[in-house]
């Protein structure tokens, strides 16, 4: 038999104007019902004119006001004095069939809730199958779950998603402490795990003191990592790649239908599901959308087109990406999307946007002969810097003086026709720049006595 590469190849292959005609449809659909269900969306929708039964573009939902992490936390506060539930008034589904809560700590006051109805998790258990299918898990494989389970999105739900599709799920969660994880590795032998970088990072660190073998000995050969940024980065996921001896992926999303997960290429991460939920791409300084085309860098709003508990529509969770919408070469379908961090870790020198995500990724295009360890000196406090940024980059060892000198004019040359700011290069002997264990850091603050 022929492995198939999609898990869903119908829902999953469809591009172009079949895919904007399609989502349009769903559109028309969630926002009727969403209107008919929220007051709170009610007054967003009608507040801006739109009229669900006449959608007939993607583009005629750009007059709603993007929903932001703040307006999260009020219609949350507003839902539990009014209603005497914490879910927000954005939640569509009567609350007796909302059958599962999840959560984020927030860092002040109210946690976010996520929550899901069965149809939601039926969505939530295809969004999973077609991830895992992608990354080359078949039913019969067994998945170390090291994520949060104890509210995390990426936790609790992830196991009937993963037992759905055929695996064989060893839940030991992030809870079960690090000696137990790699204890229980060694004995079950999953072919793949799932948790943080920093998780991740930490057990390849830890494993030859508690279980007395390198984390290679575990036979993972696969990792996906998410929850946080950090396996978008050349350099750590070169780590975790020659600690784990394992294919190393990056994921991101985890409910409301969606989820985008990096290929072999490792430019970006495709979106596994353009039939159950929008990313439009949003001009981080007017908050208007603007039109993705390959290179487009905004901040993403997504919105749910087949949920029923809590949707969301237009959602702007602040991260800003490189949209990539050319056919990748690794055959797979769905955009592909950068994460090159908040908008608020934007500099901008001389009128020019400089994400510092962006300025790694261009000096890790000259591995090998850089480290991949980069740093941005700040003498001033951001977002508006002056000119010319100073960048201290390491060189790989034994690298000669004239291939220093020729290293840093390619360097210059690249980041000025690549991201169009002038930098001052200062290269480092390999090792020179601290390596945070479980965090890459990339900026200096040098203004707060930072070295
Ligand atoms: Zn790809």
């Amino acid at each position: 038999m022929v492995d198939r590469h999609l898990w869903n190849p119908d829902r999953e292959s469809v591009q172009g104007d079949a895919l904007r005609e399609l989502q349009a449809g769903r559109l028309r659909q969630q926002l009727s019902y969403l209107r008919g269900r929220s007051g709170f969306y009610r007054e967003r929708i009608d507040g801006a004119g739109v009229r669900p039964q006449d959608i007939t573009s993607l583009e005629d939902i750009h007059p709603i006001p993007c929903f932001t992490k703040y307006q999260h936390r009020e219609v949350q506060e507003a839902s539990l004095s009014e209603l005497g539930h914490p879910y927000g008034t954005h939640l569509c589904a009567p609350l007796d069939q909302v059958i599962g809560v999840q959560a984020t700590s927030g860092t002040s006051g109210l946690p976010t809730f996520y929550t899901f109805s069965k149809h939601d998790y039926d969505v939530n258990d295809e969004v999973i199958a077609r991830t895992l299918w992608r990354l080359g898990l078949r039913p019969g494989d067994g998945v170390m779950l090291g994520f949060a389970l104890s509210m995390f999105v990426g936790g609790a739900p992830w196991i009937g998603g993963m037992q759905k599709m055929g695996l064989r799920v060893i839940p030991i969660g992030a809870e079960g402490g690090t000696g137990r994880l790699l204890q229980f590795a060694q004995l079950t032998k999953p072919r793949a795990l799932l948790c943080t970088p920093s998780f991740a990072e930490y057990l390849a660190e830890r494993a030859p003191e508690l279980i007395g073998a390198d984390v290679s000995s575990l036979g993972i050969e696969i990792l996906m990592c998410g929850g946080e940024p950090g396996a978008g980065d050349p350099a750590v996921r070169a780590r975790l790649e020659v600690a784990y001896g394992a294919e190393v992926y990056d994921g991101m999303g985890g409910a409301w239908g969606f989820f985008m997960v990096s290929c072999r290429e490792h430019q970006g991460m495709h979106i596994v599901s353009p039939d159950l939920a929008l990313v439009e791409a949003i001009d981080p300084e007017t908050g208007a959308a603007v039109e993705a085309k390959d290179g487009t860098i905004a901040e993403m709003a997504f919105t749910s087109l087949d949920w029923e508990a809590g949707p969301i529509l237009r959602y702007n969770m602040g991260d800003v990406a490189e949209f990539l919408t050319a056919p990748c070469s690794c055959g797979l379908p769905g955009s592909r999307y950068r994460i090159l961090g908040r908008a608020d870790d934007m500099l901008i020198v001389k009128g020019i946007n400089v994400y510092p995500a962006a300025v790694r990724d261009v000096v890790a295009e000259l591995a090998p002969r850089v480290t991949g360890a980069m740093r941005i000196v700040l003498d001033q406090e951001g977002p508006k810097v002056p000119s010319p940024l100073l960048l201290r980059i390491e060189h790989r060892e034994g690298l000669e003086e004239a291939e220093c000198a020729a290293l840093s004019e390619q360097l210059e040359q690249r980041i000025r026709d690549l991201l169009r700011f002038r930098p001052t290069i200062e290269l480092l002997p390999p090792g020179s720049l601290e390596r945070s264990a479980h965090k890459t850091k990339l900026i200096v603050k040098r203004y707060a006595g930072e070295e």
